[in-house]
């Protein structure tokens, strides 16, 4: 079995994504390749063989500045034909989503998405992902190579197991319609701390806060401990909060150290984001809320007279 992973990168840096998905197949395959694509990207080869890699294909090109998905499809396709790899893997984003249709359609091949694990079964890999609205885990396969799978972002955490490492420089050579699309303008928002998917401290909000505002009491709690917030999708659908914060079945996956869950009832489309966290604590009105059944710790009571106390403590702590 021989296996290729995708591995995006945003300015000097692989995404964490991108680099668990790399660890786990290398755990399955020690002789698994990562390719990097992009324009001054061979410093990222390093990065790569620390999580994993035994070979680093690198496709250095200013054509490949712009993080559009053709010529990345382009470069891939050409490495499976050339290198005949069973399996090409990426860590789910918007560009590896827009990467792993186009090359589906491209090899003819088959694509299985929302991986939340992946595994080795008679030689061949074989997935898991959920079903049913997050209620049953199904195994998936392939019925033929080569096998391409998006696996959900945040399943798997980088683990460092060093691969050789070897790099191989890339020619790049792109279809016609490929060098079409243009980049017209490119914005980040503005981020204050870490994300939620790279936090170890998650305070998360609920649609028990009761309004936009009084978020700046779930705001001054994770910034006292380091952490971010995160919300449910009860609140990004009210407009309280931002869609990137949400955690859950049609939001992020996430496994922090600790997730603190303010005014959430526990849902099941909220727990399957966030059920892998090493610690939950929940602070809940509702003795009877769902959320105690899968929390660590449960606080009863109200969130604005307990959020702001711990805000207070943690700062005294922090002196
Ligand atoms: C197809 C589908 C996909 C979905 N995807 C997602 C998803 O990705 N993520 C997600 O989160 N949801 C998702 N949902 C919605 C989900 O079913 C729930 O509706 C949602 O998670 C509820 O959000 P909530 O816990 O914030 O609100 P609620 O269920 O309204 O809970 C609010 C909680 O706050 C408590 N509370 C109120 N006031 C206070 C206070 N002052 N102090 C302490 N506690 C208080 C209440 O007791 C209650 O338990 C999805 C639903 C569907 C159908």
């Amino acid at each position: 079995m021989s296996t290729l992973v995708f591995l995006e990168h945003h300015g000097s840096a692989i995404q964490k994504a991108s680099l668990g998905v790399l660890s786990k197949a290398a755990s399955l395959d020690p002789e698994t390749s990562g390719v990097i694509i992009g324009a001054d990207v061979g410093g990222l080869a390093a990065e790569a063989a620390r999580y994993g890699a035994a070979r680093v294909f690198i496709a250095d090109d200013a054509s490949l500045a712009a993080p559009l998905p053709q010529g990345r499809v382009d470069v891939i396709a050409d490495l499976v034909k050339a290198n005949g790899f069973d399996n090409v893997l990426f860590g789910a984003s918007v560009l590896a989503s827009d990467i792993a249709g186009g090359l589906a359609a491209r090899l003819d091949a088959g694509l299985n998405w929302d991986l939340t694990d992946l595994g080795v079964e008679g030689g061949a890999l074989v997935g898991k992902r959920s079903a049913l609205g997050d209620t049953v885990l199904v195994d998936v396969a392939w019925s033929a190579g080569p096998r391409l799978g998006l696996v959900r972002s945040g399943s798997f955490e980088p683990t460092e197991i060093s691969g050789a490492g070897a790099v191989e420089q890339v020619g790049v050579t792109l279809q016609d319609f490929s060098t079409k699309a243009k980049m017209v303008e490119q914005a980040h928002a503005e981020q204050t701390g870490p994300s939620i998917e790279e936090a170890d401290i998650l305070v998360a909000g609920g649609r028990g806060v009761g309004s936009p505002a009084a978020f700046t009491e779930l705001e001054d709690l994770a910034s006292a401990l380091g952490g971010a917030v995160a919300t449910t999708r009860a609140v990004v659908d009210s407009g309280w909060y931002p869609y990137q914060t949400q955690v859950g079945q049609t939001g992020k996956t996430v496994a922090p150290k600790l997730y603190i869950a303010c005014g959430i009832s526990g849902a099941i489309q909220h727990k399957v984001g966030m059920q892998s966290s090493q610690v939950i604590v929940s602070i809940n009105k509702d003795p009877n809320a769902a959320i105690f059944d899968f929390s660590d710790l449960a606080v009863v009571g109200d969130l604005h007279e307990i959020v702001p106390k711990l805000t207070s403590l943690v700062a005294a702590r922090k002196g």
